[in-house]
């Protein structure tokens, strides 16, 4: 039998490979972060993810990696977003914020129902041209 090993993504010591794909020192601390945010939710469940960064010293990109993988739930927690994978704003669902699904189905011609075509208004001008021939 081979171990797998590999380094550890967070602190870069070498590791038997695992289904967390983190060194157990590292994983440990992930739990310690985790139960600190929990804690914290309870006590605050308003709280945003930048707010429990703060107070709880758990990374933002770690915060993000909990609420996409469901650890920490945006449905308990309403204020937990992580950035939007396309153009990096806030979301609590999906991989992509509202506005940026709706320009991925749009694009995709989704089973939304035909968005009316937008009509080009063009301005038509009143003022006479006047040309050189008026001088
Ligand atoms: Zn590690
Ligand atoms: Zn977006």
């Amino acid at each position: 039998m081979t171990l797998m090993v590999d380094y550890c993504p967070k602190c870069g010591s070498i590791y038997q490979k695992n289904l967390r794909n983190l060194c157990s020192s590292c994983s440990m601390e992930m739990d310690n972060g985790l139960n600190r945010c929990l804690d914290h939710l309870w006590m605050r469940p308003k709280s945003t993810t930048k707010d429990l960064a703060k107070a709880t010293g758990v990374s933002l990109a770690e915060l993000h990696t909990f609420i996409k993988s469901g650890r920490l739930s945006p449905l308990t927690y309403s204020n937990l977003t992580y950035p939007c994978e396309s153009c990096g704003c806030d979301t609590s669902s999906g991989r992509l914020c509202r506005s940026c699904t709706g320009v991925f189905k749009e694009a995709g011609k989704s089973d939304l129902p035909p968005e009316p075509h937008r009509q080009l208004i063009v301005k038509k001008t009143t003022k006479v041209l006047y040309t050189s021939r008026f001088r």
